[in-house]
């Protein structure tokens, strides 16, 4: 038997969580696959649906179309007042950590950011989501291998502390995370329509609307996205006198 899973014509469904960070990453999802070749994706109510029609092609693009997310949606140019100097600072709302500096640029250590291990953590998501005996603790779907660990990356709400969710805790638990709530979860910091706000050296506000519709949560937050400032690194909301 042929171990490699099939990608190209798999259907793939995901249901409505209930959950805001998550329902967001899915409409989040859906935005960014429908700007991809090689991919058929239908939004409904209550499910993202997509079809892989051509694997390479739908890769590429997907991968392209990360990076550009990334650099534009969670990066910002920032010139040195003394140098002159541009350099790339993320959000500080964003809770991903940089990885080691690559020639004097910052860069993201979660491995759907990183240039040199994107395109195989795409290939291991896309050959593992396929049924399987464990049983993701977010969405409940069996799957054949997990690709990583639930983690503020991923789902920003986890945490050690037991007063806040205290998810971490639990050990044989946080393991178990199908390949795709990982994306849809890692990917949301792209989500351009978070509203945000920085206070530096305090405390972040951001506004995600909970909305358990996916067609009512992209029709509301298409309405802002083209509106909210962007590249900017402490807010995003226009003030207007
Ligand atoms: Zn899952």
């Amino acid at each position: 038997m042929n171990e490699e899973a099939k990608v190209e014509g798999i259907k793939v469904e995901i249901p409505i969580y209930n959950d805001v960070w998550m329902d967001n990453g899915v409409v989040n999802l859906y935005r960014f696959l429908d700007g991809v070749d090689g991919v058929n994706v239908n939004l409904k109510t209550d499910t993202l649906e997509f079809e892989i029609a051509e694997k390479e092609r739908f890769l590429k693009g997907f991968e392209d179309e990360i990076k550009q997310k990334r650099d534009s949606v969670i990066f910002v140019t920032e010139k040195d007042d003394k140098t002159g100097e541009r350099r790339n600072i993320k959000k500080d709302f964003v809770l991903l950590q940089y990885g080691k500096k690559v020639e004097g640029t910052n860069v993201l250590k979660e491995k759907i950011y990183s240039d040199s291990e994107i395109s195989e953590r795409l290939e291991q998501i896309f050959e593992n989501f396929v049924s399987g005996v464990s049983s993701c603790i977010l969405c409940g779907r069996t799957y054949r291998r997990g690709i990583d660990k639930l983690k503020q990356a991923v789902y920003p709400l986890v945490t050690k502390i037991r007063s806040l969710s205290g998810v971490r805790t639990l050990k044989e638990q946080y393991t178990e995370l199908c390949p795709l709530c990982y994306p849809v979860g890692s990917l949301e910091w792209c989500d351009d329509g978070i509203i945000y706000r920085v206070f530096p050296t305090s405390h972040s506000l951001v506004f995600i609307p909970n909305i358990c519709d996916f067609k009512k949560l992209n029709e509301s937050k298409s309405k802002w996205i083209n509106t909210v400032l962007t590249g900017e690194r402490f807010s995003n909301i226009r003030i207007e006198f």
